[in-house]
């Protein structure tokens, strides 16, 4: 363990999964800085300024939805919920709260710190998209240029379609919910309107996928949006 390693705040009750997640970060170079409460999460949340919060939902003095959106107003460290709340609501109900990620109960290691990567990649400091060239797998992206290639061949989008990769690619690991998609690419008159998204991500999938209906790029999160695959992330 590396004293210089990132400081992770993990906002947990679980005496095990406190452990489990202590020994495992712990041996990858992170510094873990712990709580089991709303309370002590958001008073370390200020006092250490983690570059990543990993947060569970069930504590013992509130919820952690109410927590992220305590932290937004103030923070803007990623927040990844580990919770093991499965349901599509749960997920969209955190993110549109201000979540970066969500892991559901059980994960193993491999995926939490790939989550953790991309986390870190958005947190402080970086702005996201800011790079005039913008590379995800297969996918390139000239932004000036407006000039979007699939390994190399050029393909036509269009603008709705192109802003979309586009906040699709700056956020490349995230999943984006419908809400956040809608209100990004559509505004936010648009937020209850899930079935552009769905006829536009069709679109987009037929001009950058390989096999259109099984998207290797551009996958489905069930029931709460979609996520663009980073290469180096998870399935
Ligand atoms: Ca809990």
């Amino acid at each position: 363990m590396t004293a210089a390693g990132p400081v992770i705040l993990l906002v947990e009750d679980e005496p095990q999964m406190r452990r489990f997640l202590r020994a495992s970060l712990g041996s990858h170079g992170f510094r873990l800085v712990e709580a089991g409460t709303v309370r002590e999460g958001e008073q370390l949340a200020a006092s250490h300024n983690p570059e990543v919060i990993l947060l569970d939902l069930g504590l013992p003095d509130g919820d952690g939805i109410d927590l992220t959106r305590r932290l937004r107003e103030w923070s803007r460290a990623p927040i990844v919920v580990i919770s093991a709340r499965g349901r599509e609501e749960d997920k969209v109900g955190a993110l549109d709260a201000g979540a970066d990620d969500y892991l559901t109960k059980p994960f193993g290691v491999n995926e939490l710190l790939a989550r953790i990567r991309v986390a870190l990649r958005h947190g402080a400091g970086a702005t996201p998209g800011a790079e005039p060239v913008l590379e995800v797998g297969p996918l390139r992206i000239d932004q000036p240029r407006r000039e979007v290639t699939v390994t190399g061949r050029a393909i036509r989008l269009t603008p709705i379609e192109y802003r979309l990769l586009v906040l699709l690619a700056r956020n490349a690991g995230r999943v984006l919910t419908h809400r956040q998609i809608l209100r990004e690419v559509w505004g936010p008159g648009a937020a209850e309107q899930t079935h552009y998204v769905r006829v536009q991500m069709a679109e987009l999938r037929k001009k950058i996928e390989a096999d259109p209906t099984r998207p290797a790029l551009l996958v489905t999160e069930q029931g709460v949006g979609y996520r663009l695959r980073d290469g180096g992330g998870p399935p």
